[in-house]
């Protein structure tokens, strides 16, 4: 399998004269053909809705296409909620899955009407004390704790992570919430990250769709939704299979019908809350070839850094670089391509075989589209890069400007040092 960027160089010149490297860039036929697929994967639930999970590309402009299929927001922090109000989002169109919470977050999210999910059951406390009574719908975080594995594979390790409630404490919180008086229950669990195979949400929905049955049955909740949440991954390896998203919505169909439906819970609604499957592969950074160095290894020094997208330097994480142009040129060259931070994790690719590339060449950096830009920050006073969305009939917009010194010195504009850091 190969990975074609789903722009040409010539296209990305065009672009560089008004927008000069590096920027993001998003295709907007892409996202709407995914977010097409995923609905038309989960029609048959009636309550389907897929929450998209602003925190993996907080743009308004990206969101409000996904809004167009119907997806709400999934929020985590009061400035992601103050976007999802913006753009037009307003009650169930909210999804509050936040953790370590704030109380003044939860009031915020109950005066726009959202959803609260709770990460801790000592939060129905604090939700209270914030809001003056519970909300009349609620949902709650679930980690059964231990590993969490696909047949013999692990996928990830629930028992090691922060979130959620553990299963006793998740039945207390339903008996509380409902002795004070919340009338609709959610359930909502994220096990594994970045899951590149079709069995994960099946997997998933059996332990949620059991665990709901239980609950209505000992605790007598009135279970209106089940949250997937994220973790439905995309293939960053050009030799990954990717999931197939129809695949995915028949095998938690048949999970709902064996599960859900014969404990009369037929009209529960399904909720996703994805980020990364929804724009990961949308998104590509684009960068110039700007320097080139021979020493112990054979550098190329590009115009973008960690500050664009971390997930090389922190996760160690591989992205696909395409050299622009060079498609079809032998890769016989082995490069470490690095940014200009301090930091010596600050690569995007080590020993990777690419074209023979020279400065001025232009790279595409692929799947950047989900926590790429939005993990950003401005170490070594670093500045961020512009976002462009690649319309549909092949014309580009801006959908977020370059950040300039100006912005980078903004929280100095109550000293008097100000007005010297802003004169250039
Ligand atoms: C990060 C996150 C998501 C989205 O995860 P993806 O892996 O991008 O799909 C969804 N819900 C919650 C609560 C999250 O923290």
């Amino acid at each position: 399998m190969s990975k074609t960027p789903f722009v040409t160089l010539e296209k990305v010149k065009e672009i560089a004269k008004e927008y000069p490297t590096p920027f993001h860039i998003y295709d907007e036929k892409g996202i709407r053909a995914n977010v097409q697929a995923l609905k038309d994967a989960f029609s048959w639930n009636k309550g389907f809705k897929e929450y998209f999970a602003v925190k993996a590309t907080p743009n308004p402009f990206l969101i409000n296409i996904l809004q167009e299929y119907g997806c709400g927001c999934d929020c985590s922090s009061k400035t992601e909620l103050m976007m999802a109000k913006a753009i037009g989002a307003v009650g169930d169109d909210i999804m509050f899955s936040s953790n370590d919470t704030p109380v003044d977050e939860f009031r915020f999210c109950n005066d726009l009407g959202g959803i609260i999910n709770l990460d801790d059951i000592t939060h129905i406390a604090a939700v209270e004390k914030a809001c003056g009574k519970l909300p009349k719908k609620m949902s709650c975080r679930y980690n059964p704790g231990g590993m969490f594995k696909i047949s013999n594979d692990i996928m990830d390790n629930p028992g090691d992570a922060k979130y959620g409630m553990t299963t006793e404490q998740i039945y207390d919180a339903f008996r509380i919430m409902k002795e004070k008086g919340v009338e609709e229950f959610g359930i909502h669990a994220f096990l594994a990250s970045n899951t590149v195979t079709n069995e994960y949400y099946p997997m998933l929905a059996k332990v949620l769709f059991e665990l709901a049955v239980d609950l209505k049955d000992k605790t007598g909740a009135n279970i209106k939704f089940i949250n997937l949440s994220g973790g439905v991954g995309i293939p960053y390896l050009p030799d990954q299979e990717p999931n197939d998203i129809a695949v995915i919505g028949d095998a938690v169909h048949k999970v709902y019908d064996e599960v859900l439906v014969p404990a009369g819970m037929g009209d529960v609604s399904i909720y996703t809350e994805m980020g990364r499957f929804m724009m990961g592969p949308y998104g590509g950074l684009v960068t110039t070839a700007i320097n080139e160095k021979h020493t112990h290894k054979e550098y190329i020094g590009v115009d973008a850094c960690a500050v664009n997208l971390m997930r090389p330097a922190i996760y160690g994480a591989y992205h696909h670089i395409t050299v622009l142009g060079k498609e079809n040129d032998p890769c016989n060259k082995k490069y470490d391509v690095t940014g200009s931070l301090c930091e010596n994790c600050d690569k995007f690719a080590i020993d990777r075989m690419l074209p023979n590339i020279d400065m001025g060449d232009i790279l595409f950096i692929h799947d950047t589209g989900a926590h790429g830009f939005s993990m950003g920050y401005n170490y070594n006073g670093k500045l961020k890069s512009a976002e462009i969305l690649l319309k549909e009939d092949g014309s580009y917009k801006l959908i977020r400007r370059a950040e300039t010194p100006t912005d980078y010195f903004a929280t100095f504009d109550c000293f008097d040092i100000y007005d010297k850091l802003i004169n250039e």
